[in-house]
């Protein structure tokens, strides 16, 4: 038998149709069952063999699916998950996901109907941040990926010859809230800026970027003979949701000759509410922007995505002309420019397909309302924890972020109560710190949370934290 494929198709296929079968049963309950629960250790040992030396049959091999892996996910298609910033991902997601994996497509570049479909996400994408439909942009695993990418652009923006001499000894530095995600200052180091050249800005009360001390630190910074090159404004701040005054850093940055890159991970779709939309005023004046399709978008992971106003700036950061990678005028190595151009990657799958088909079938109205939504059921959540003493608001709720804890516990309890929550079942939130003090934080990013699951997750607070003795007068240690 030559290649890889069954010489008779037909029990694979019964296989398939049994699997889509138990997918969609598994999609139209997925409140059933808990959130999350820990994988025992005789399942973990399943994945701990040698290589395996002859192969098993594909049904013997989703059996195990079924039993070791399935009931033991991440959880985040529950609605209880709050946890962290994830989206749920949808039906039409996962019929996507199936489709791309037939075609297995390579989108680094060449001439085939996928990379059409990425440059219509990408139009579609700068239409979502406000950026012109001229403007590039790629689509990556993440917003992490998405901010290295940005970047480099700017810096590569500041001087072509930093490819070939490096960015050693450039004095280049940035600026970002001192409440930017891990990522900004992770790409910083691996662009060779170093972490130190991403200058941290305080934030204010209501946890955005002070203005001021941002322009004293560019003066500074220039007086002492550094060269600042780029401003990292957040939409949508990781711990708390908070979104930078983007227009006055945009008139900022216009006044300083300064590229402005927003890190609109999950906060971009905040555009597309009717309600939040001018929290976002100023995002339109962006040089780049990053955006996750696999949070707020609902897309299936991994779906990140980058933009950048001027195209030829971003291909001036990336392309090569390689011997075997000619670009030609027609067949299949036509097309130019390629995806490949665009950002660190050369082969890639077809993300495209899986955004595309979500943003196609829902459209941008109801897209809005879904965000829309999940504001509103974390202005539930705020409003009960305001309304119920023994439960403190720690930080204003400008989106969909709630950061809050139970009054008179120590953050040593809080932590315990998280994870009793999240080996309850009932619900997944997570953690952060807001001004020192450990928060429970529930990030509604999740388009099945509902304000039926708030009240069970406030229940089961309560519940476990009475149980545990802690009380609500224990003092805050
Ligand atoms: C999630 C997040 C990131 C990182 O994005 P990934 O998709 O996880 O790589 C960056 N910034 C913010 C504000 C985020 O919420």
């Amino acid at each position: 038998m030559a290649g890889l494929d069954p010489e008779d198709f037909s029990s694979l296929r019964a296989l398939g149709h049994l699997m889509l079968d138990n997918i969609f049963d598994r999609a139209e309950r997925m409140g059933d069952g808990p959130v999350w629960r820990p994988m025992p250790p005789e399942e973990r040992a399943r994945f701990r063999g040698a290589l395996p030396t002859s192969g098993t049959g594909a049904e013997k091999l989703y059996d195990l699916c079924r039993q070791a892996i399935v009931p033991y996910h991440n959880g985040n298609t529950h609605p209880g998950f709050m946890g962290w910033v994830q989206g749920a991902g949808t039906p039409v997601g996962i019929l996507a996901e199936l489709l791309a994996a037939s075609l297995n497509d390579n989108c680094g570049g060449r001439d085939h109907a996928a990379i059409e479909v990425e440059r219509q996400v990408i139009r579609w994408a700068a239409e979502i941040v406000g950026l012109p439909e001229t403007s590039s942009g790629v689509l990556v695993t993440g917003s992490s990926l998405a901010n290295f990418i940005a970047v480099i652009t700017a810096s590569r923006a500041r001087d072509p010859a930093f490819r070939q001499t490096g960015v050693g000894g450039a004095g280049l530095v940035g600026y970002a809230a001192s409440t930017a995600h891990g990522c900004i200052p992770r790409a910083f180091d691996l662009a060779g800026l170093g972490t130190g050249a991403l200058r941290s800005v305080p934030v204010d009360g209501a946890y955005r970027l002070r203005l001021d001390v941002l322009a004293d630190q560019i003066a500074a910074d220039r007086a002492s003979g550094f060269t600042p090159f780029m401003v990292i404004g957040t939409a949508g701040s990781v711990d708390c949701g908070a979104v930078d005054d983007l227009a006055a850093i945009a008139d900022l940055c216009a006044r300083e000759n300064l590229w402005l890159h927003v890190d609109g991970a999950f906060g971009a779709f905040g555009r597309l509410s009717p309600t939040h939309s001018a929290l976002f005023a100023g995002m339109e004046r962006a040089d780049s922007v990053a955006l996750d399709f696999h949070k707020w978008g609902q897309v299936p992971y991994d779906a990140g995505c980058i933009v950048v106003r001027d195209a030829a700036l971003h291909a001036r950061a990336f392309a090569q002309s390689l011997d075997y990678l000619q670009r030609e005028d027609r067949g299949l190595a036509g097309n130019a420019p390629w995806f490949c151009d665009f950002g660190p990657d050369l082969s890639r799958g077809f993300r495209a397909l899986k955004v595309w088909m979500t943003l196609s079938h829902y459209g941008s109205a109801r897209m809005g309302a879904m965000v829309e939504e999940c504001c509103a059921v974390a202005g539930y959540l705020a409003e009960r924890v305001r309304a119920d003493s023994r439960f403190e608001l720690l930080a204003p709720v400008a989106l969909n972020i709630v950061c809050f804890a139970l009054r008179g516990i120590s953050d040593a309890l809080t932590a315990e109560l998280v994870k009793d929550v999240q080996e309850s079942g009932v619900a997944a939130p997570s953690t952060t710190r807001i001004g020192g003090r450990l928060a429970i934080r529930a990030a509604i990013v999740n388009h099945r949370t509902t304000r039926a699951t708030i009240d069970a997750l406030l229940a089961a607070l309560i519940e476990i934290a009475a149980r545990r003795g802690g009380g609500t007068d224990e003092a805050v240690s």
